[in-house]
Order: C-alpha cells, then structure tokens, then sequence
C-alpha cells in the first residue's frame, strides 16, 4: 500500500506547493480523497494512471478542495472504457458535479456513482473487495468529512502441519487455503481454511482529516491507523487564528495523532503563509509533541508495509 501526496497545500495553490490531494494505490487500484485545483497535473506527474482510479472522496465543498473534479472527470474520459468511478462526499456532491457537467457540457465514456452523506447513512460509506472507507463529521467552517481507508483483514498464517495432518497434499489446495478459501479433497471432505490459518492479521489503514478542529470523529478515524493525513495548516503561535477559521496547528494535530495512537503523522494543508524555508519551523513544533510526526511535501510518497501482529 501506498499513499501518495500529489498535492500539501491549502487555500489556493501556489508556485511552490499544490493544494491538497492524496491518492493511496493499492493492488493495482487508486483512491483519492481531495481534489484541488489541478489536481490532474500532480497525478500525471507521479504516473500513476486514470483509468485505475476507482474512487474519489471529497472532505467539504470548499473550492481548494473540490474544483480540481471537473479537471479529473474528463481526464479519465480520455482512456477507453475506464470503468465506474465513484464519488464520495458531503451534500451537494452530486449537484456539484453534475451542474458542472451540464454547464461544461463535458461528456463522460463512463458512470458515476455518488455516494453523498445523510444524517442515516451508515459509518462504512464505500466498500468493496480490497477495503472500506469510513467517514465522520469533522468541524469546520462548513460542513466536512474526514475518512479512514482500512484494508480489509488479512487471512492468518498459513500452518503446514495442520496441512498434513489433515491429509490434504501439497499444491494448489495449499495455494487456496493460504488466500483464505475453503478447499475440497477427493475423498470428498471439505476443509475451512480457518482449520489451517493463524488468526486473521489486521490490514492497513490511514487516516484523512482536514480542515477541521480536533473532535471525536477525528479521533475515531485516527484511532491507531499506520499514517494519519492531518490537517497542520499554522504554527502553534497562531492558535487562535487556527481555531477561528476551523483548522488546526501542527501542534494539535500532532496531539490528535499521538493521542489516536497513529504510528505515523503527516500534517498537511499548509497555509500558503510558508515558503519551504519555513517548513523546518513547523516539523520542529508537530515533533516536540509528537516524534512520529512530519510535514507534507508534494509528491511524496509513503510505503506501508503489511502489519503482522
Ligand atoms: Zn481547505
Ligand atoms: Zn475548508
């Protein structure tokens, strides 16, 4: 697995840094939480393809993070038959976009499915065979959601012994057991794959939540996740300012991390306030709170290896 920042900014882009989008790849597939403006140029840059992304979740429908749509829907129209992409997002999503389509008169070679929140709608807003996305209400200026992309569990380990205790022979039946499917011998018997598996292993998980202030939501999408995406828009010095306008500080975004038991923190949705030179300053003041926690830059990227425990 691995999450991609194709852009670190907020508010609006600038010459030195991207406004807010992350793409996480996972076999072989894309999902996107965040789209600002030009958001279709940092993925060309990481080369990542358009026709494997399956998903796009968006936080709010404030412009650095949503106008960059209309420049990605009909990039993806460029490629034959890229398949069903799916929209997530707060009310009004759906308008959004296809308003945008009338207006614009682009034409998609492919469906949409939008998946916008209610107050009804379940904690899992998207799942399919690789993961499940979670969403919760964050607290902004506006209305904001923040998601957590978990992998779904992974089969346990694979016991040989069990294997030949049970008689079953070696080859592709030890193959389909160890993917976690029940095989049957010739003899007839049927054997579940949890009859030779450890316990399922947990699977990965990361956080995104931006824009907002800390509340529990955000500590429940963050609760214990290999990366949490934080918004860390200002220096602790500019608290107030932070609050005022529904954002955090490097420091508590820091706080939320370390408190959410996160393994790893990357503060984002920075103000375009700082130059690269003033990043240091903010690394400096997320990590006196929390050791694990960095600044964001454009186009990084981050691996996360499979969880054993
Ligand atoms: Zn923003
Ligand atoms: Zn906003």
């Amino acid at each position: 697995m691995k999450c991609v920042l194709l852009g670190s900014g907020g508010m609006m882009p600038m010459p030195y840094r991207s406004l807010i989008s992350l793409v996480i790849r996972f076999q072989g597939c894309l999902y996107m939480f965040d789209a600002g403006e030009g958001v279709q140029v940092g993925l060309k840059k990481v080369r990542l393809g358009i026709k494997p992304l399956r998903v796009i979740a968006i936080s709010h429908l404030h412009g650095d993070h949503c106008l960059g749509l209309p420049g990605i829907l009909m990039m993806r129209a460029q490629v034959p038959e890229p398949g069903l992409l799916t929209i997530i997002g707060p009310p009004g999503i759906k308008r959004f976009v296809l308003q945008l389509k009338e207006i614009l008169g682009f034409v998609l070679n492919y469906p949409i499915s939008f998946i916008e929140w209610d107050e009804k709608a379940p904690e899992i807003a998207y799942e399919d065979e690789l993961v499940r996305v979670i969403w919760g209400t964050l607290k902004h200026t506006t209305f904001c959601l923040g998601y957590r992309f978990e992998e779904h569990a992974r089969p346990g380990k694979f016991r040989p012994d069990s294997a030949i205790a049970l008689g079953i022979p070696k080859g592709p039946a030890w193959g389909k057991l160890q993917k976690g499917e029940n095989v049957t011998l010739e003899n007839g018997a049927c054997i579940p794959a949890e009859q030779v598996l450890g316990k399922p292993r947990p699977g990965r998980n990361v956080c995104y939540g931006v824009d907002t202030i800390a509340n529990k939501a955000l500590y429940r999408l963050c609760k214990d996740v290999d990366i949490a995406f934080l918004d860390g828009m200002f220096m602790p010095e500019h608290q107030e300012e932070a609050t005022a306008k529904g954002h955090m500080t490097v420091d508590d975004a820091a706080r939320v991390a370390l408190r959410a038991g996160a393994r790893k923190a990357v503060l984002v949705h920075i103000s375009p306030r700082y130059t690269d030179e003033d990043l240091n300053k903010l690394t400096e003041a997320a990590v006196k709170r929390f050791g694990a926690a960095e600044i964001g830059r454009d186009f990084q990227s981050y691996d996360i290896g499979l969880r054993d425990e």
